[in-house]
């Protein structure tokens, strides 16, 4: 069974192999460093409650995040009976950074829908697949899926800032997909050989688990093959884990020579802290472009108030609002779904109160399909 893999916790890896210096928050001292936070790691895997003490590096937040649903129902102070197991190979993983945005004892709460896994996650539904949107099909060598026009993707590391109950990759072979495993070779020899190729997105899993030295190094690749013009980073790091914002990311993505966009990944604006939005700033003063996709999901962001205070934070902090997906029907999601004729009526209401720029595209992707298809 294709899983986020199953055989290693790449998380761990992230923790253990990094080489960049823990940077201090812009928002926040370093108040220890890299090793002091191991009483957390401990506590995350007991069965305690684990505690957020106070900051610590991006790669000790991803080593300390809680992996157990019923930890986490503790960490957020409800019933550890709403915790469901995790479905296999896609385990509990959540930051204590993006807990501490949860509402202490609410079930309902918008983030905890996200992340916590429930009994719905077994269910069967016709239409529900493993690839919903068709990853497989157009996998090439070396990690490097090609989907549309222009545009290849590479897929650059199994490992996620946050487990999304309703993600669309939640069964991708990131074991066998994975450029990052063959030193990007395969992937580069491929770009570079398709001369009509002018924008690479980095996806995942998430590009920014990577260190800000491996991320230089594909970067530069990049920059030596003459026809990628632009460079587009997919990742939910900056919104779970505001730390990931270092000065050297932030040297690497302004100073490229490529045109660089940030694509973030928020659903809420109860995601947003002051050290989120301090981060998206840091990268706004820099000239990094940022625009932000979400995907509509039964009570999550499912009515025009949410959809409205996520835009307008979105635009507050300096980031476009892109798109609104339709869910990828992926097994073990249907929990989520909300009808396209609801998401329209949403979309014309937001039209109503928000500027037009703020109002974000609504699609769906569609296996096959030569570009996203704009739900209608
Ligand atoms: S961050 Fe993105 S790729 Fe990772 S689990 Fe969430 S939706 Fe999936």
């Amino acid at each position: 069974m294709f899983s986020h893999e199953t055989r290693t916790d790449p998380h761990l890896a992230i923790a253990e192999q990094a080489t960049d210096k823990p940077a201090p928050t812009p928002m926040r001292s370093e108040a220890a460093g890299d090793s002091a936070p191991l009483k957390h790691v401990a506590a995350a895997t007991s069965g305690d409650v684990p505690s957020n003490s106070g900051p610590v590096s991006w790669q000790t937040a991803m080593k300390r995040a809680i992996r157990r649903s019923d930890e986490l129902c503790r960490y957020v102070g409800i019933d550890p009976a709403f915790a469901a197991p995790s479905a296999e190979g896609f385990p509990t993983f959540v930051p204590l950074e993006f807990a501490d945005r949860i509402k202490r004892g609410d079930p309902s709460d918008p983030i905890l829908r996200q992340v916590l896994p429930a009994d719905d996650e077994r269910h069967e539904v016709p239409g529900f697949v493993a690839d919903p949107v068709g990853d497989l099909r157009v996998s090439q060598a070396g990690g490097v899926l090609h989907k549309y026009d222009g545009r290849a993707l590479i897929v650059t590391h199994g490992a996620c800032a946050v487990h999304c109950r309703y993600c669309f990759r939640k069964e991708f072979p990131y074991s066998e997909l994975n450029a990052q495993k063959s030193k990007w070779k395969p992937a580069l020899d491929y770009i570079r050989s398709d001369p009509s190729i002018e924008e690479v997105l980095l996806s995942g899993g998430d590009p920014l688990v990577l260190s800000d030295q491996s991320l230089r190094t594909l970067v530069e690749e990049l920059e030596s093959i003459s026809h990628v013009r632009r460079l587009r980073l997919h990742t939910r790091l900056p919104i779970v884990i505001p730390q990931r914002i270092t000065d050297a990311l932030l040297d690497l993505l302004a100073e490229s020579s490529l045109m660089t966009w940030l694509v973030i990944h928020a659903n809420h604006s109860q995601e947003f802290d002051p050290a989120v939005v301090e981060g998206l700033t840091r990268m706004r003063r820099r000239g990094i472009a940022l625009l932000n996709q979400s995907v509509l999901l039964s009570q999550v962001n499912d009515d025009v108030e949410s959809l409205c205070d996520l835009s307008k934070t979105l635009i507050n902090a300096g980031v476009q609002p892109y798109y609104l997906h339709q869910l990828d029907q992926v097994r073990g999601a249907s929990h989520f779904w909300v009808p396209p004729e609801k998401g329209l009526e949403l979309i014309d209401q937001l039209r109503t109160q928000l500027p037009g720029y703020a109002v974000p595209t609504f699609v769906r992707e569609q296996s096959g399909q030569p570009s996203k298809t704009l739900v209608v």
